[in-house]
């Protein structure tokens, strides 16, 4: 077969059928057609170590997962109006991971964005507030609502300008590039919180919450500085308003030293928003919260969703927990993810490329710049070397807003030797580079 005919035909089928707005992904996109475990298997049975893949957090085709969900299709899923045992188990499940007990609610949703949005209309209406505090550089979905607050593919002040002005935003509290660096930075950034959440409420139109990734994974895994998320949530809620964590990519134990990214950082917070890993790339999301933030929601409206926590979503949420918890999945991305961090950045002493490895475990991003000083973001280096670690059968991707930070959060059954074929395909591309 011809692989530049076969390749511009599926092009071609695909923007038939989904238009223009769908990214593709590299030059000449893989074709796969299976998965397993860590690897992604292309139409011509070449396998890809696959390490963007935080949606299959307990990896591909993961058996346990396909049975769940095989038996379940066969017995019965239909919409979520009637009383499912599965349902109630995945909640318990899931409740039992909550950061704090007063956290004893859950809601099905099927996605990430959806879980954003009834968070945020969850504290809006517990607090009968309509403003919002979102923290630069994110990314939490492509509703309304989740859209409002996403800031991450904006690096310009038009597309800034066109958030609605029920949305005000603080900066990303990144301490490798933004205005407050070193020691006091977390302070520095939460002060911010607490002073645009003063002012609005001086203008008679206070805060209903502050929502940001408690480690920023759009913007490149970049983990906020010491004390900000505790501080920041303290500032909110001193101007009565309510703590949003989406947890969406960092949360589910990936981060090795806790199962939520707020937990690592020692807050609590308000509402979590859940999706992505809780399915493994099943539709399924989950919002959590107290009871009384939820029961707000009768106040003003009313919650219905078809098929969230439908019987199918409900087994293959609880079989994801159940995988985490027996393949000690949090506690292989803590090993695995430190020895990676390490290898990363024991090339950063040769690889003059390499500015700093962020993140925690297995949500890792190591960014790219031309030069130390001036951390100019290596954008077209960064975009090359992805596209060649692809020809090393290795898949990865940029992020952040300056798409200079390699994104690196594969399924958490990543092993050591997995992580040493990354890490040399990586050197031998960075050696590619510098001639
Ligand atoms: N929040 C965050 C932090 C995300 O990264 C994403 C997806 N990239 C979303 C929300 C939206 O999730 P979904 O794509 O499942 O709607």
């Amino acid at each position: 077969p011809d692989p530049t005919r076969e390749l511009r035909d599926e092009q071609r089928r695909r923007e038939h059928a989904m238009g223009g707005a769908a990214e593709r992904y590299y030059l000449d996109p893989p074709r796969f057609e299976r998965g397993w475990n860590t690897l992604l298997i292309d139409t011509r049975g070449r396998a890809y170590l696959d390490l963007v893949n935080n949606v299959t957090a307990i990896g591909h085709s993961h058996p346990r997962l396909a049975d769940a969900v095989g038996r379940q299709l066969h017995l019965l899923n239909t919409n979520s109006r009637f009383l499912y045992e599965a349902y109630a188990d995945f909640a318990e499940k899931l409740l039992a991971h909550a950061p704090d007990p007063s956290l004893d609610t859950v809601i099905p949703v099927n996605s990430g964005s959806e879980a954003v949005d009834l968070a945020i209309r969850l504290a809006q209406a517990a607090t009968g507030r309509r403003d919002l505090i979102a923290a630069r550089e994110g990314y939490h979905g492509w509703t309304m609502a989740a859209d409002a607050v996403s800031t991450s593919a904006f690096d310009n002040p038009s597309a800034l300008a066109s958030r609605p002005e029920w949305v005000h935003l603080v900066d990303a509290p990144n301490d490798y590039r933004g205005p407050h660096r070193g020691t006091g930075a977390g302070a520095a950034y939460a002060a911010q919180v607490g002073r645009v959440a003063a002012r609005l409420g001086d203008e008679g139109r206070p805060a209903a919450a502050f929502i940001c990734e408690p480690v920023l994974g759009n913007a490149g895994g970049v983990m906020p500085p010491e004390g900000y998320l505790a501080a920041a949530y303290d500032a909110i809620r001193a101007n009565g308003g309510l703590a949003i964590a989406d947890e969406v990519q960092v949360g589910y134990g990936r981060l090795g030293g806790a199962f939520w990214g707020s937990e690592l950082q020692g807050a609590v917070p308000d509402i979590i928003a859940v999706a992505k890993a809780a399915g493994n790339a099943y539709p399924v999301g989950a919002v959590i919260a107290r009871r009384e933030i939820v029961d707000a929601l009768r106040d003003e409206g009313m919650f219905f969703s078809s098929a969230a926590g439908a019987p199918a979503s409900a087994v293959a949420a609880s079989a994801v927990l159940d995988v985490i918890r027996d393949e000690g999945l949090q506690r292989n991305a803590a090993i695995v993810g430190a020895h990676l961090r390490a290898r990363i950045e024991e090339l950063a002493a040769r690889r003059s490329l390499i500015g700093r490895v962020h993140g925690s475990g297995l949500y890792l991003g190591v960014e790219l710049v031309r030069d130390r000083e001036t951390l100019e973001p290596a954008q077209e280096e960064t975009a090359r070397i992805c596209e060649r670690l692809l020809d090393h059968g290795i898949i990865m991707q940029a992020t952040s807003e300056r798409q200079n930070v390699l994104k690196v959060k594969p399924p958490m059954t990543l092993t050591i030797a997995e992580a040493d074929v990354f890490v040399a395909a990586l050197d031998a591309v960075l050696g590619e580079l510098e001639g």
